[in-house]
């Protein structure tokens, strides 16, 4: 019988752990009454280096409920590998794990599709927001022209699933085995290639606490899906570069076309323009390379994700 393991990151999440807890309860319950799971399948909740009780209320709930264990982190490494810090962990004490924000916006009925998905023989079962109408119109609109920009890109991944998703320990030990620092999961698993489907995923409001994506957060998970799995930008690049090029050839022709005919006039403006134009697409392109630049410094350190400080089995 499948044992499964639920992980949740949770990052000052003590607004909502308690309910989220009985919640999840349930799904176990009914799962293992239908014989889908076995009995001493559990949840992981790992905290994230949470400013607030988090943490103790996690050990509280671990000495209430047999089915309830905890990994402290040494501190605060965000979402990504937090999650994956979860599932390196589970997979050794699992069959399969199911990785799920600890918020439970995410739709509870897709857990068993999830894992019926796998009795007919998927390894990894994508949740896919079919229905976003509790994120905001903002949320909404960065979140798919950030994945359709992706694909663009030519970064493969599935379009409007986050980290709602079914993994079996195939998988895991697989994933375990891409070394990369830059952790983008999203992109990553899908490279895996085992047989993998996607189930609908109707997410839902918030039952308490407030979103802990922050803007800069999103956008530096954005930046780095694409960075982490794309050199296009780099290309695009060198593209304007010549473009400009070829631009300012045009531009000599015209200004000795005027010497000749004696036409010339002091263009201030059109220089001023210029130069903070070009200075501009210099910056970009001298950013746009320091990214990856960034990049390679932290794969060449291979520091770990994360360090565990304690965890509760
Ligand atoms: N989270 C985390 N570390 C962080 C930020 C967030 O582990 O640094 C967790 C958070 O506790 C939650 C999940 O990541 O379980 C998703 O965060 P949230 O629900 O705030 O994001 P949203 O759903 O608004 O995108
Ligand atoms: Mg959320």
């Amino acid at each position: 019988m499948l044992r499964l393991a639920i992980v949740s990151p949770c990052y000052n999440e003590e607004n909502v752990l308690s309910s989220s807890v009985l919640r999840l309860k349930t799904v176990i319950s009914s799962l293992i009454e239908k014989n889908k799971i076995s009995n001493d399948s559990f949840i992981l909740f790992v905290n994230d280096g949470s400013k607030d009780t988090t943490w103790s209320l996690i050990k509280k709930l671990h000495a209430n409920y047999p089915f309830v264990k905890g990994l402290n982190l040494a501190h605060n490494v965000g979402h990504q590998k937090a999650i994956m810090a979860g599932m390196m962990t589970a997979k050794d004490m699992s069959d399969a794990v199911i990785t799920i924000d600890a918020d439970l916006q995410d739709d509870l009925s897709a857990i068993e599709k999830m894992i019926d998905a796998h009795y007919e023989g998927n390894d990894v079962v994508y949740g896919v927001k079919v229905e976003r109408k509790a994120d905001s119109i903002f949320k909404r609109f960065t979140a798919e022209a950030f994945y359709k920009l992706q694909s663009k890109l030519g970064v493969e991944s599935v379009y409007n699933h986050a980290d709602f998703r079914f993994m079996s320990k195939r998988a895991l030990d697989m994933l375990a085995t891409y070394k990369e620092r830059n952790l983008y999961l999203r992109g990553l698993i899908p490279l895996i290639g085992l047989p993998s489907t996607t189930v609908d995923d109707i997410i839902s409001d918030r039952t308490a606490g407030k979103s802990k994506y922050t803007l800069s957060k999103m956008l530096n998970l954005a930046l780095d899906g694409i960075t982490s799995f794309s050199v296009k930008p780099i290309y695009l690049i060198v593209d304007f570069g010549l473009f400009f090029l070829f631009v300012s050839f045009l531009i000599l022709i015209y200004i000795v076309y005027a010497l000749i005919t004696g036409s010339a006039v002091a263009g201030w403006a059109s220089l001023m323009v210029s130069i903070w134009f070009v200075g501009g697409v210099c910056l970009m392109a001298m950013g746009t390379i320091g990214v990856y630049l960034g990049k390679i410094y932290n794969e060449v350190k291979q520091r770990p994700h994360y360090n565990i400080q304690e965890l509760l089995d």
